[in-house]
C-alpha cells in the first residue's frame, strides 16, 4: 500500500471504504453528499494533501489517475458530466487528500447532439 496517514479520513476510505470502482492505486466512492444525481469521488491510494503535490505521482500514475477519472464516469453511466478539484480551503477543499469529483445526470447527455444532414 502507498504511504497513508492513519488521522486521514480518506486514507481510510482506501482501506475500507465502500468502493464503487478501482483500479491499481486508485478508488472511487460515492459522495456521502451528493451535490448531483451521481457524485462519485476518485482517490488516489497514495496521500498526497492536495492537487498542489500532483507532482509526487509519476507520469504513468498521473496518466492513470485521469483514465479512472473517465472510465469511473462511464462505468456510472455518465455521458456529460463534470470533473472537479478543489485546491485550498478557501477553494472549498475540506478533505486534505487529494480527490476528483465526478458529477453528473446519467440522463443527461445520453443522445448525441448531431444535427441531421437532412436539417441543413
Ligand atoms: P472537498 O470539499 O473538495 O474537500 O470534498 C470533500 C467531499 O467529501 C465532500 O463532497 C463531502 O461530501 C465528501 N465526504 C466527506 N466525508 C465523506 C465520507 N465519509 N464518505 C464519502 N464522502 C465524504
Ligand atoms: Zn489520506
Amino acid at each position: 500500500m502507498p504511504s497513508q496517514r492513519d488521522d486521514c479520513l480518506f486514507c481510510g476510505l482506501v482501506r475500507e471504504g465502500d468502493h464503487v470502482a478501482q483500479t491499481k492505486g486508485f478508488v472511487a466512492v460515492k459522495d456521502i453528499n451528493p451535490a448531483a444525481p451521481v457524485h462519485l469521488l476518485v482517490i488516489p491510494e497514495q496521500h498526497v494533501d492536495s492537487f498542489r503535490e500532483v507532482g509526487e505521482f509519476s507520469a504513468r500514475e498521473s496518466k492513470r489517475m485521469l483514465e479512472f477519472v473517465a472510465e469511473t464516469a462511464q462505468e456510472a453511466g455518465l455521458v456529460d458530466y463534470k470533473v472537479q478539484v478543489n485546491v485550498g480551503p478557501s477553494a472549498g477543499q475540506t478533505i486534505f487528500h487529494l480527490h476528483w469529483h465526478v458529477l453528473g445526470d446519467p440522463r443527461h447527455g445520453t443522445q448525441p447532439e448531431t444535427t441531421a444532414v437532412s436539417e441543413l
